[in-house]
């Protein structure tokens, strides 16, 4: 049978849990698969783009576990009441490739995506940051939000989108936690202007100049999340072009990050380098340093990992028979309804 976890087991999972902690948690599993990088089989995903988005595979594998994901990014989706961004994954036993969790991942993404983000800001922002401009305040914001404050200890978010109710309903949401100070900010520039870190979450299928060099000062620490697509980007090239920039795999940023606006051979760090200590991800407090996130197969797979442990602790979610159970292997055919295997008598 296959653990099968639908969206309200999810959300059941979390309040069980509290979502502080499983960002965290799952911080650490993501933190754990990325330490034996050279343990995984991996490629850049698989994409299928059309005029208004595009739908994504990400598998990966281990010796163990092989996982994939499906995901779609349409950003004008909200205005007819669609997410932007749905998704849905599954585990698999490599050994005999049963599945063996078959899972929502559109919550599970939100939550993977805030807790590599702040992963990656532990090691590349300054140690003393304590705010951050959070600019796109739409579905992933409170996520990012809250997985900066608990694993960094940011308490100041300055708040800024294009939809002033996005903004509003952010600032609602936060409200839930009167450790974090909330400002609203008119413009981007009011935004960011003296914030630690700056992260980047907006949806536009375009070459946006979200940010600019001029907003930029020493020491920020950018968490670029929204540009992740081919011609969707959200930072002018000057600023790739100055910082110190960190990528999760290669080959998929190449294609997919805000290096698509660089040459090929412009100088980036995979990020798993960075967690096993090969690389400082800043020399000194005035670096401007870049983590040009688009989200990478392996964190699914951690975050596929957490989802199963957790519920299998907690028994949440339920045993479905994805794939047939037999009694004979070699008889499939026996698992077919009496009445469709059996050939229908002809009326006399
Ligand atoms: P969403 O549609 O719910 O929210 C996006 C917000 O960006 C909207 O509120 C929109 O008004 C705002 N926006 C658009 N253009 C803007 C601009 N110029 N200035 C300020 N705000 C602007 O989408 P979401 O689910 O929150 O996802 C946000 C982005 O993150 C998407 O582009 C998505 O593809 C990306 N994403 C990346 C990863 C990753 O791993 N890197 C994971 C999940 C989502």
């Amino acid at each position: 049978m296959t653990r099968y976890i639908d969206v309200n087991d999810l959300s059941h999972l979390v309040a069980r849990k509290g979502l502080l902690q499983c960002l965290s948690e799952m911080a650490e599993y993501i933190r754990e698969d990325y330490l034996r990088w050279q343990d995984f089989e991996k490629c850049a995903r698989l994409a299928n783009h059309s005029p208004e988005g595009v739908i994504e595979l990400m598998p990966v594998s281990d010796a163990s576990l092989y996982a994939f994901k499906y995901v779609n990014g349409h950003p004008k989706n909200t205005q007819s009441g669609m997410l932007t961004v749905m998704a849905f994954g599954a585990l698999g036993d490599v050994d005999t490739g049963k599945p063996v969790l078959l899972s929502e991942m559109t919550l599970t993404t939100a939550i993977r995506t805030a807790a590599t983000s702040a992963l990656a800001a532990r090691y590349m922002a300054r140690a003393n940051s304590r705010s951050m401009a959070l600019i796109g305040n739409g579905s992933q914001s409170e996520f990012q939000a809250l997985a900066f404050h608990t694993l960094l200890g940011i308490n100041e978010i300055r708040l800024y989108d294009i939809d002033p109710q996005a903004t509003r309903k952010l600032a609602d949401n936060l409200a839930l936690f009167p450790a974090i100070k909330v400002v609203i900010a008119d413009s981007v520039v009011e935004a960011v202007r003296g914030a630690d870190i700056v992260t980047t979450v907006t949806a536009d299928k375009a070459y946006a100049t979200i940010l600019t060099a001029d907003m930029i000062e020493p020491g920020m620490h950018l968490n670029a999340v929204g540009g992740d697509c081919p011609g969707k980007t959200e930072l002018h090239r000057d600023i790739v072009d100055s910082a110190r920039v960190f990528v999760e795999y290669e080959p998929q940023s190449r294609i997919e990050g805000e290096i698509q606006q660089m040459p090929a051979d412009s100088p980036v760090t995979e990020f798993w380098r960075v967690v096993n200590g090969e690389v400082a991800a800043r020399e000194s407090d005035q670096d401007v340093t870049l983590f040009d996130s688009v989200g990478f197969a392996l964190e699914d797979y951690s975050a596929l990992r957490y989802v199963l442990d957790v519920a299998r602790a907690l028994d949440i979610g339920s045993e479905i028979e994805l794939v047939p159970d037999l009694q004979n292997p070699k008889d499939l055919f026996a698992r077919l309804q009496p009445q469709v295997a059996a050939p229908q008598k002809k009326r006399a």
